[in-house]
């Protein structure tokens, strides 16, 4: 018997493949960048092809080798996704740096990376300057983001003085016999670090075959549903998770994209989305809760774009806020990753067995949600006796396991605190999966509440105190208690001119929990404090609280008891 041979070709899945034809196939797409002076400006896909050629080849001209990792410090812009393409096609690694970090972690990333060469934004040389004796870049490559000019130096590569370049010189000169370096699938292509929201920031590293994959899974319809006659306004930072991939998607297929720069404030997103209706936008929960409010705030200034969708996640989203944008026709779809997932690992959409069968109420709290997984994501929920059933009741430690998800961090063998012995990612969230395969999001490990030998959810408390009209944030985190082991405190953030006590607030959840999960104390505050790609920052809340003491009298129910 002869054996049967697969005669497909072997090509590499890789990310220049995507840039020529993008290049060749969609010159007339366009790519609008905000600039810090607020003007709008234009390029098309044929530029931009262009000028990622001459970028990738000034790298190489530079003495850029494979492998070597180019940092970026910059908003979202066009330059970024020249960057996004350009880097890999010189054979390099891009390496987004995190602007909200403090200049400390930001030398110690840089370092961490060896990253050789920066590509900064001019108006961000403030806050290189104050990492740059951390770490000592060879070149600094300066965007005239704002139009000033850059003044070029050799630098003193003895003195530790790095080169500055400027960023359109470079192009301008680059040779035009521009040859992408060879590689194969599983090269670097790019490199992020987590937030560090749970510790040490870790570096997790971009494949071709990765990036092209994911590329794919995610604009896929019953996803993120991606086509060229989109017009996407990616808010969330090219510098967090490569902007949830999109910019990539976005290129591979022709989409208009529409960029930000570095006015995110809830007024700037809606002057932008009057000038540049988009279809698609994407963000964390914290962009959108502030944009509705600033957005009811003035009746009849800025009208939502009809129809636009809108992906968000990063963080669990409250009901609430999805019902208010359904309320404008806008459609909030919740997904869960995180960098390590590339990061799509699972979003929301309507599975054909519930198509027509879900009350109002059924279908929001779905929403609620994290979404299904992607196709070529596996996950599984494991509880201290192995896995969990999907039934939607039983909670354990999401795992995930596929071709987009990291096997290891940057410079660290596998450790057992992250990856199982059978070889599945440990993600830290605490999740149920339900019949229909929908994942819930209960919590971080390290944010669930212990009571009596019970755990409580913090984000179920958070969701059901901000679906309050009086509430703009809520944060809930647990405090020692001698008797209960821990009990929730909920911090408070009521909206500009409103007020609500704790005891109006206990008997608004009241009907929603068992009372043993109700919090026991409300303190109200300004403002949540939030980590550097917008989350609630619960560990810096715990820190503000650490004294806090609950009063003599035991907590006014059993927990446990489920009353
Ligand atoms: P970091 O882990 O440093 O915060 P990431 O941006 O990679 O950086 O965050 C991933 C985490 O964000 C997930 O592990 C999860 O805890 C949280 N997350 C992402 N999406 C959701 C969601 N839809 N609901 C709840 N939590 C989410």
């Amino acid at each position: 018997m002869h054996s049967v041979k697969s005669t497909m070709m072997p090509v590499p899945l890789s990310l220049n493949r995507l840039m020529e034809h993008a290049g060749r196939l969609f010159p007339e797409s366009e790519i609008v960048s905000r600039l810090p002076d607020k003007s709008l400006r234009r390029h098309r896909y044929a530029d931009w092809y262009r000028r990622t050629r001459s970028l990738a080849a000034a790298l190489k001209k530079l003495g850029l080798r494979k492998g070597d990792r180019v940092a970026t410090l910059c908003w979202n812009h066009h330059a970024h996704l020249e960057c996004y393409f350009g880097v890999p096609a010189a054979g390099g690694v891009m390496h987004t740096l995190n602007l909200r970090l403090s200049p400390d972690d930001l030398g110690w990333i840089a370092h961490d990376a060896r990253d050789r060469f920066l590509v900064v934004d001019d108006i961000l040389l403030p806050l290189y300057r104050q990492f740059a004796a951390h770490h000592r870049f060879e070149r600094v490559i300066v965007f005239p983001f704002s139009g000033a000019q850059v003044p070029a130096s050799a630098g003193d590569p003895h003195g530790g003085e790095p080169a500055i370049d400027d960023y359109e010189a470079l192009l301008a000169h680059a040779p035009t016999d521009f040859e992408y370096a060879d590689h194969h699938e599983d090269d670097p292509v790019a490199m992020c670090y987590t937030s560090g929201t749970t510790g040490k920031p870790k570096g997790v590293v971009y494949s071709h075959r990765s990036t092209v994959l994911h590329s794919l899974s995610c604009a896929l319809p019953d996803y993120v549903a991606l086509s060229s006659r989109d017009v996407v306004i990616p808010v969330t930072p090219m510098f967090h998770a490569n902007s949830w991939g999109i910019p990539y998607a976005a290129v591979m297929l022709g989409s208009k994209l529409v960029f930000p720069g570095p006015h995110l404030h809830p007024e700037d997103l809606l002057d932008l989305m009057q000038q540049e209706p988009p279809t698609l936008t994407l963000g964390v929960p914290t962009i959108w809760l502030a944009l509705i409010q600033t957005f009811e705030a003035h009746p009849g200034r800025w009208r939502l774009p009809t129809g636009m969708r809108s992906m968000v996640g990063g963080a669990a989203v409250p009901e609430a806020l999805i019902r208010q944008f359904a309320r404008q026709g806008i459609h909030l779809a919740q997904g869960w990753g995180m960098t390590e997932t590339s990061p799509m690992g699972s979003l929301f959409f309507e599975k054909p067995e519930l198509r027509g069968r879900l009350s109002d109420d059924e279908w929001f709290a779905r929403k609620a949600m994290a979404g299904v997984p992607g196709p070529l994501v596996e996950v599984r929920i494991m509880g201290d006796e192995g896995a969990c059933a999907w039934n939607g009741r039983d909670v354990g430690e999401l795992q995930v396991r596929g071709p987009f998800i990291t096997g290891s961090y940057h410079g660290e063998a596998p450790g057992a605190d992250k990856f199982t012995a059978d070889g599945w990612l440990r993600t830290g969230d605490v999740a149920a999966i339900d019949a229909n395969g929908y994942v819930r999001i209960a919590d971080r490990t390290k944010d669930l509440i212990k009571s009596g030998g019970e755990w409580i959810s913090s984000v179920d408390l958070e969701n059901a105190i901000m679906a309050h009209p009086a509430v703009a944030e809520a944060a809930v985190i647990a405090i020692a208690h001698p008797k209960w082991t821990e009990r929730p405190l909920a911090c408070v953030v009521t909206k500009p001119g409103a007020a609500v006590s704790a005891a109006e607030l206990r008997a608004f959840l009241a009907p929603k929990f068992a009372r043993w999960q109700l919090p026991d104390a409300f303190e109200f505050i300004d403002a949540v404090p939030r980590t550097s790609t917008g989350k609630f920052w619960k560990s810096r809340l715990r820190e503000r609280f650490a004294a806090w003491r609950w009063p003599d009298a035991p907590a006014a129910s059993e927990p446990g008891s489920k009353d």
